[in-house]
């Protein structure tokens, strides 16, 4: 049961639909949304659509999901995120529900914080047999919020890659070239919505100083968002805006992330640490594509890589910090090199989707 789901895109429904697809007898109940018949029909499972865009656990919605178990005889119900649609755990245990799932993203971190949703948070977590986290940081952040009978319920389940369509070689050369780069070129990509939070920002202020050791490093931003405007006008203001690209909102990740020599993302927490990065799911796409990551100090994405293995954990406010980190990666190649090699591996230890597929199926109780 979930909100979060096709077509509508982002990282909670690529999560949800990746796990829905690794549970094996399943029926997703989730929201109608625009195009959605289309994308049902290509599922290999019954997906049944509410009559609101949005589900909230009313007495309507619950009767709805109580019914569709009962026609499909559901004995098990994950909920592909904890709140608000995990306050419904009594009820779908009443409707037979033996095990009870719901997992957390990094908004729980919010719902942990604020005075009402905080008990609501809590209630959910005493209802379910297990509230999943992404992170540590945001399992114990979220751990705040709960009894202690709801804490000892808290387990992992990050989301995983498609290491199959994250290698290297998945199609940054021809990027490269569409930008007029050559293969010597030194290219740092950052990718992620175009917001302060993400650091964007302290990569430009460290541009000049990039450029000052290795004058022909681009930088290649990749996203969309509210806060481009700002971005260029700051690339220009620094004096770097020909060494900077902005790519937009691109179709497929995976070439971009390819392009790189280098990922980058210093990301920062914002108010009070509310906003924060609950793990980073690009860090561990680019490491996928063999590339060494730069990673800002916020919330859960230090847990991402591993600092000086598979590439380095920075203080994201600390401009200087972050060019002498990208000089360095940029100037010893085959440090770099071997750094990637190792993030990919990493990936393919412990972030692949099957992996997570199993450990949701654990929790479920189910084969
Ligand atoms: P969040 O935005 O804070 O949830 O950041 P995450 O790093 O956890 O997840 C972002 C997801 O969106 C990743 O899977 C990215 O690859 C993806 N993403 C971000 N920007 C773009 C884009 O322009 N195009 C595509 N295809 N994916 C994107």
């Amino acid at each position: 049961m979930t909100n979060d789901f096709p077509p509508r895109r982002g990282g909670i429904e690529s999560f949800v639909h990746a796990l829905a697809d690794r549970l094996g007898d399943v029926v997703v109940y989730t929201a109608t949304m625009p195009g959605s018949e289309e994308v049902d029909a290509a599922l290999p499972y019954p997906v049944v659509r509410d009559r609101s865009t949005m589900l909230v656990p009313t007495r309507r919605v619950r009767d709805a999901v109580v019914r569709t178990m009962r026609e499909h005889e559901c004995d098990r119900v994950l909920f592909g995120a904890s709140m608000p649609l995990g306050l419904l755990s009594r009820a779908v245990r009443a409707a037979g529900a033996q095990r009870v799932v719901a997992v957390t993203h990094g908004h729980e971190v919010w719902w942990a914080r604020l005075p009402g949703t905080r008990q609501a948070l809590r209630r959910a977590g005493d209802g379910v047999d297990a509230l999943t986290d992404i992170s540590d940081w945001t399992r114990a952040q979220i751990g705040r919020a709960l009894s202690p009978a709801g804490r000892a319920k808290q387990t992992r389940l990050a989301p995983g890659v498609d290491t199959e369509r994250f290698h290297p070689g998945c199609g940054g050369a021809q990027v490269r070239q569409d930008l007029g780069f050559d293969d010597s070129t030194p290219v740092v990509v950052c990718a992620a919505r175009l917001v302060r939070r993400k650091g964007q920002d302290t990569l430009i202020d460290a541009w000049p100083q990039v450029l000052a050791q290795v004058p022909d490093a681009r930088l290649v931003i990749v996203g969309g968002g509210p806060y481009r405007a700002r971005l260029e006008q700051r690339a220009q203001r620094r004096g770097v805006a020909e060494a900077v690209t902005f790519a937009g909102l691109v179709e497929h990740m995976t070439e971009w992330m390819d392009a790189a020599d280098v990922f980058a993302m210093p990301s920062r927490s914002r108010l009070l640490g509310l906003e924060a990065e609950g793990l980073g799911i690009v860090f561990l796409e680019a490491m996928a594509c063999g590339k060494p990551v730069i990673v800002g100090r916020s919330g859960g994405a230090p847990e991402a890589t591993e600092d000086g293995v598979t590439g380095y954990v920075v203080n994201p406010r600390d401009a200087e910090e972050v060019a002498r980190r990208v000089v360095q990666l940029l100037t010893d190649r085959a440090a770099a090199a071997r750094m990637g090699a190792l993030g990919r591996e990493r990936v393919l230890a412990s972030w692949q989707w099957d992996q997570v597929g199993a450990t949701a199926r654990r929790l479920l109780d189910v084969e």
